[in-house]
């Protein structure tokens, strides 16, 4: 497998990139800088957690390197096309077919069954999918008797599977994950979290994790920090309890983490 296969020594190649960015909101007396000139590089097949105080523009920084929301300056590229050169088409399609989310609150069709779920993304897309992919990933989140069931018959870290799936489907670049891992228990979350590390380095595939659980964090192979829209520091191979010390770094400081 690629992922295991390429030494720590070679530079991977960038999934999703921000250089210099800057993210502006408001004007005048209101005017938050909620990026203020961070570069980041989120290589291939690697699993990369963000963390920071509440505030400190972690959700910023993963709606602007997914596509969702635009750089007031610098530049924002997805597997080097850069986002700011695309119109609103090409940058759906490219977040279509590049780009899987996992949400929170999991965003599930009530109405559907998991196996539609699953394969939502690619059936609005029109395009068939990969049977075998889909097929591995079924198997890899355990849901093969729950095919047929309905989001609401699931427990929540079951559900969260399916969303895991669902992100993966269309054998996307990069998965970006916002607190996956926050509406779980500590076990559902768990399994969610070993998934998401197990799909990136299986596939080779990149995952994004927002996260403020230092436990949570400790699945990726590597964490940065962000305090009032920088990159602060990182972490590689992180621990709970390595986490946990930058954090309460912050914390000294003033910061409060969410
Ligand atoms: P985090 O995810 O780390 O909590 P955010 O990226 O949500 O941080 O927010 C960073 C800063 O930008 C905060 O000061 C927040 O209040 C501000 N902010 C975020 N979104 C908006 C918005 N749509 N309008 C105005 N300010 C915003």
């Amino acid at each position: 497998m690629s992922a295991t296969a390429t030494p720590s020594a070679v530079r991977r190649a960038s999934a999703a990139r921000v250089v210099d960015a800057v993210k502006v909101y408001g004007a005048g007396d209101t005017e938050v800088r909620a990026l203020d000139g961070i570069s980041v590089d989120f290589p291939a097949g690697r699993f990369t957690a963000v963390m920071g105080p509440s505030g400190s523009g972690k959700s910023t920084l993963m709606h602007c390197a997914a596509g969702l929301d635009t750089l007031t300056s610098g530049s924002a590229s997805i597997g080097g096309t850069e986002l700011s050169a695309l119109d609103d088409r090409s940058l759906t399609l490219l977040r279509r077919e590049r780009v899987g989310f996992v949400f929170q609150a999991f965003n599930l069709l009530p109405t559907l069954t998991v196996a539609e779920n699953i394969t939502l993304p690619l059936d609005l897309a029109g395009v068939p999918g990969d049977r075998d992919w889909i097929s591995a990933l079924v198997d890899t989140v355990g849901l093969y008797d729950r095919l047929h069931h309905r989001p609401s018959e699931l427990s929540g870290g079951q559900q969260q599977r399916v969303a895991v799936a669902r992100a993966f489907a269309g054998r996307p670049d990069i998965v970006f994950a916002d607190e996956p891992t926050g509406n779980l228990d500590s076990r559902s979350g768990e399994e969610v979290l070993q998934l998401l590390g197990d799909a990136a380095h299986r596939t080779d595939r990149t995952v994004v994790m927002v996260t403020h659980d230092p436990v949570a964090a400790a699945h990726a192979d590597e964490v940065i920090f962000l305090a009032d829209g920088r990159l602060v520091d990182h972490l590689q191979d992180p621990t709970a309890e390595r986490v946990l010390e930058r954090l309460k770094a912050f914390d000294t400081g003033g910061g409060r983490t969410t």
